[in-house]
Parts: structure tokens; C-alpha cells; sequence
């Protein structure tokens, strides 16, 4: 009897020996988890997030209304109206998207002959409402502004593969 209950304590002991051996040798590995939102991980140059509309640097809107980004749309998310400038230029005077159907596919951005439309690396974007998921061309445009440097690198990372 006295045997038997020695080799249990032994067996307990390896046990916590064992266990604190793990404890420790994980205690000193990199982190496996991030402290978000104070830490971020690395986003993929094909991540596609917040919508946005392009301009090119002379300040002229790159979209040119062809609305092959509606038409590909398999959400049916996108609305475009359009009519031409008095310089004979096409262009859109609506350009909607209704981010509550949007399904962050891709399609238009790939569809876009002048990089207009695109994903940005944003995807933090919730709102307390689903009016404010209707993106007007004003916002869209205005996420443009604000993400243009982020666009053009993962554009230019992905050149090659395009
Ligand atoms: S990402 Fe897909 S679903 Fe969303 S607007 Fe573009 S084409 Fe439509
Ligand atoms: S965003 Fe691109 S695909 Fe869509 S209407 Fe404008 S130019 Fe055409």
C-alpha cells in the first residue's frame, strides 16, 4: 500500500515538472495572439476591405463611367449614374454602393479598366447604422484620398501577378 501510494506521488511530481517545463519554455516564444485593436497584424497587398474611388494626381476623377464594375457586381450593390461634361468626358453623377450587399469579391475592382474602384486595406469600417453602409461617391472618393498611398503599393506589389 505504502509502495503503491509512492509511485502516485512521484507520478504527480513528474506531471507538474512536465507542466511547469511547458509553461516555461512557452513563456519565452513570441506571442501567439495580438492585443487588438493596440496591435495589428500584417494585411495581404490583395486584402480587400473598405471600398474606394481613385483619382489620378493632377486631382481629375479616373473613373470614366463605363460601368463595368454595376455590371459585374454579382451582389447587385452598385449604382452608377453618368452623363457627359461640356469637354465632351464622361463621367458619373452617382456612384453608390450599398455596402449592407456588397460580398468584398473583387470583381469590380478587377473589372476596372483604369483602377478606379478598388479595395482598400481598411477593415475597420462598422457603423451603428445601415444607412451609413450606403456609400455615396463622396465618401467613396473621400476613402480614396485618405487610402491612396496604401493603394498604389499593394497595386504596384501585385503588378506582376495582375
Ligand atoms: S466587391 Fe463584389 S459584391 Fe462588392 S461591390 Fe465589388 S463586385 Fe460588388
Ligand atoms: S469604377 Fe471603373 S469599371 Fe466602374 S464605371 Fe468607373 S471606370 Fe468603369
Amino acid at each position: 500500500m505504502t509502495a503503491l501510494l509512492r509511485s502516485a506521488k512521484s507520478l504527480l511530481l513528474l506531471e507538474f515538472v512536465s507542466g511547469l517545463w511547458l509553461t516555461l519554455r512557452y513563456v519565452f516564444r513570441p506571442k501567439a495572439t495580438l492585443n487588438y485593436p493596440y496591435e495589428k497584424g500584417p494585411v495581404s497587398p490583395r486584402f480587400r476591405g473598405e471600398h474606394a474611388l481613385r483619382r489620378y494626381p493632377n486631382g481629375e476623377e479616373r473613373c470614366i463611367a463605363c460601368k463595368l464594375c454595376e455590371a459585374v457586381c454579382p451582389a447587385q450593390a452598385i449604382t452608377i449614374e453618368a452623363e457627359p461634361r461640356a469637354d465632351g468626358s464622361r463621367r458619373t453623377t452617382r456612384y453608390d454602393i450599398d455596402m449592407t450587399k456588397c460580398i468584398y469579391c473583387g470583381l469590380c475592382q478587377e473589372a476596372c479598366p483604369v483602377d478606379a474602384i478598388v479595395e482598400t486595406p481598411n477593415f475597420e469600417f462598422s457603423v451603428e447604422t445601415r444607412e451609413e453602409l450606403i456609400y455615396t461617391k463622396d465618401k467613396l472618393l473621400a476613402n480614396g484620398e485618405k487610402w491612396e498611398r496604401a493603394i498604389a503599393a499593394n497595386i504596384a506589389a501585385d503588378a506582376e501577378y495582375r
